[in-house]
């Protein structure tokens, strides 16, 4: 193609990964510039990005503290300044553009006198409106082409710019590639289901999303792409659910018996009746004769454990072993004792199995498991090891999914029952071996957004448990900022008299960052300082500390004898202490508010009232504070969760980087999207009903399409 030679090809794939005409077609503008319309400074009032034609009128250069750097002199000190700010008017007032990168180009460029064309975010500053940054081009003649229309803005990196691949040179290499392939370009929606959804051709699409004749024209070219993309992504995922729940044997477990009864029947406490709407929905599964892959979501204290233990005895019911997978050593231990309590009344023999078993522990609970004497074993990752070989393994429960690699979890997979007669035909067994998968209940804590869950998890049969057990109060949740840390010491003592422990939790985001643990250890010493030894005791746990360590201290403070934990996010994993009804979270601005939510919901688990207190620095902006201010307001999980996608967009949330999806789509967004993600799902279902293997001649272009394996992330139909 003209206007690219093999340095820029080299470019746009490094940068962009374009490879052909077809791939530059599909980077589509993420903004456009109305050139049709000229603001007058005037008229600037709101936030929209708007375009003003203006002449410089002066331009100042300014060092630290706003203090003017002189420019008159031969010779400018441009390591001094911080800031270029050019005053510009037209017939109808003044403004002022302001830069703090690219000065001395710009400082060249803005002679006073010229005019150019400004295109920015006014914000009012002293009463009055600037720009900072502004894309700033020279006027075009009267009348030329761009004039009339909205032109795309491309995304881009330093590399392309300085590779001379500008926006300019974009939107050129596009109206080529367009000319040149449009006459070519193959539709990849049947016409059948552009018609039924009014939807507009992939050319007319693609012509108008690079250079829309009008508004209209750019919404019809927006949402047919943005349809196309989500649509494709929800039959791919739909097409795996479907081959896996209607293509391949599962173990069958259709009988409730003993084991289940016994524990139902002696629980403490009634289920709630999201509770049992999830036993349903799991049983349905066990007993379908296909393999169960569901997703258990549920806010922390849902009761998602009950659930993990009432299917598992289901499974010890047929005939089958279960096992419970826990992230860390900690969480498995509190699981384990959790477990055998529930398990008393059943008689079924459970054991736990973690990096920390005796070799002679391990020898005694590797026979078990094989000779099927072992009914539940509860673990860490040591369970996935080759020597650990079960009897009938049925059911594999794996707690807080995103910590888990899919890698360990297919060696989970391969852990299931030998297939009798050999291969199933199509069998849903391990690629590696001749054994049918068990089921798998993956549960989390971590609510998602529904449009996430339904990309991260589309292939999963998902679960809520959207009630909490009777009787727990909200936890009270309030904000601080870091110079008033003295009224949260205060509060902390009165508590503390009142028989009370604090959770006190400093983030560390990265492990090994000494800066976090210099301030971890800084606030501890601090703490020691207010609540000295001996009317105070206080635990302090972290990531460097030695396991035994570690254990000590968390075991002083879940028994009671210590009334502070210090500690970073280690305590995120879910230890339960019911006696702890205070957290304090230092730097709380630096946190996720899922992570929050996490945090939080380790108080407010017995019966006293409980408290969250959000710490943060005093210099955190405004935006900021909004979000921690939702932390206040609402003790809905979901709900924050929604609000952390709409604020920080889908690939920030907790547990999504790992997930290898492609959850940063190039035009539509999860965020703001939902409802089009509906209609898209709901016709790849409607697709998939009428047409389960896409044999039919009018759903040729969809296999093709799918083929193209954009959609196919690398084992992840192996989620389990
Ligand atoms: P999760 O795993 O979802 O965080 P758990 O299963 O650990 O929640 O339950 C939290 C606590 O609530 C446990 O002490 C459990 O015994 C208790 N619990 C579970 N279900 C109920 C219920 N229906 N009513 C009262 N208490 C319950
Ligand atoms: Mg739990």
């Amino acid at each position: 193609m003209s206007g690219v030679g093999p340095k820029r090809a080299a470019l746009l794939k490094s940068e962009l990964g374009i490879a052909t005409i077809g791939d530059l077609l599909r980077i589509y503008p993420f903004r456009y510039i109305d050139r049709s319309r000229i603001y007058r400074i005037a008229d600037i009032g709101g936030d929209a990005f708007v375009q003003v034609k203006a002449r410089v009128v002066s331009r100042t250069l300014y060092g630290p503290q706003s203090s003017v750097v002189p420019a008159d002199g031969p010779k400018i000190l441009w390591n001094a300044v911080k800031r270029l700010s050019v005053i510009v008017e037209d017939s109808s007032g003044q403004m002022e553009m302001v830069f703090f990168k690219g000065i001395r180009w710009n400082w060249e460029k803005m002679v006073p006198g010229s005019v150019f064309v400004f295109f920015g975010k006014p914000s009012e500053f002293n009463g009055r409106f600037n720009m900072v940054h502004p894309e700033v081009d020279a006027p075009l003649p009267e009348g030329s082409v761009l004039q009339n229309g909205l032109t795309g803005v491309y995304p881009s990196t330093e590399k392309l710019r300085n590779g001379g691949i500008t926006g300019k040179v974009m939107c050129k290499m596009q109206s080529a590639a367009l000319a040149l392939c449009l006459p070519e370009i193959q539709e990849t929606l049947p016409d059948y289901i552009l018609t039924e959804n009014a939807l507009c051709p992939l050319n007319y699409a693609l012509r108008n999303i690079h250079f829309p004749a009008d508004q209209y024209a750019l919404q019809k070219a927006t949402r047919r792409l943005k349809f196309e993309e989500l649509f494709f992504l929800q039959l791919f995922l739909l097409k795996q659910k479907y081959i896996r729940s209607h293509g391949n044997p599962g173990l069958s477990m259709p009988k409730v018996g003993a084991a289940f009864n016994s524990l139902y029947n002696s629980l403490p406490f009634e289920l709630t009746g999201a509770q049992k709407r999830v036993i349903r929905e799991i049983f349905e599964d066990m007993k379908s004769g296909h393999q169960m892959n569901r997703l258990l979501q549920g806010d922390v204290g849902s009761g998602k454990t009950m659930v993990a233990v009432l299917a598992a005895l289901l499974a010890i019911d047929n005939g089958y072993q279960a096992c419970i997978m826990a992230p860390t050593e900690v969480l498995a231990r509190q699981h384990y004792a959790n477990i055998c309590k529930y398990l008393e009344p059943t008689g079924v023999n459970c054991a736990i199995l973690t990096g920390s078993s005796t070799a002679k522990e391990r020898r005694g609970i590797h026979a078990g498991l094989e000779d099927g004497s072992i009914g539940i074993i509860v673990g860490t990752h040591a369970l996935l090891e080759d020597k650990v070989v079960f009897h009938r393994l049925g059911l594999a429960v794996i707690d807080e999914q995103h910590r888990f690699g899919v890698d360990q979890r297919s060696k989970l997979w391969a852990k299931g029952p030998a297939a009798e007669g050999g291969t199933p035909l199509g069998g849903n067994t391990h690629p590696d071996s001749d054994r049918i998968a068990p089921h798998v209940l993956v549960m989390t804590a971590t609510p998602i957004p529904r449009t996430l869950a339904m990309t991260l998890y589309g292939d999963l049969d998902v679960s809520v448990i959207d009630e909490l057990p009777p009787g727990r109060k909200p936890v009270k949740t309030i904000l601080v900022p870091d110079n008033r840390k003295n009224t949260v010491y205060g509060f902390m003592k009165k508590q503390i008299a009142l028989g009370r422990q604090v959770f006190v939790v400093y983030p560390l985001i990265f492990e090994s960052e000494k800066m976090d643990l210099n301030n971890l250890e800084l606030g501890y010493e601090e703490i020691l300082k207010y609540f000295p030894m001996p009317d105070y005791k206080v635990a302090i746990v972290h990531g460097q500390q030695a396991g035994d360590v570690k254990d000590f201290n968390m075991k002083a403070f879940a028994e009671g004898r210590a009334d502070i934990l210090v500690s970073t996010t280690v305590i995120e994993v879910g230890v339960d202490v019911p006696n702890a009804s205070v957290m304090v979270i230092e730097s709380s601005q630096r946190f996720g508010l899922s992570q929050l939510h996490q945090l939080r919901g380790r108080v407010g688990r017995g019966a006293d009232e409980s408290f969250c207190v959000l710490v943060y620095d005093f210099k955190t902006g405004k935006e900021a504070r909004e979000r921690l201010e939702l932390m206040c307001r609402t003790n809905d999980g979901f709900e924050i969760a929604e609000e952390d996608m709409k604020m920080r967009g889908p690939g920030d949330l907790e547990g999504t980087q790992q997930s290898g999806m492609p959850i940063n789509l190039a035009i539509a967004s999860l965020a703001r999207d939902g409802v089009l993600l509906n209609e898209a799902r709901a016709v790849a279902e409607k697709v998939l009903e009428a047409d389960p293997s896409l044999e039919d001649r009018r759903n040729a272009l969809l296999v093709k399409e799918l083929r193209k394996g954009k959609y196919d992330i690398k084992d992840y139909s192996k989620i389990s």
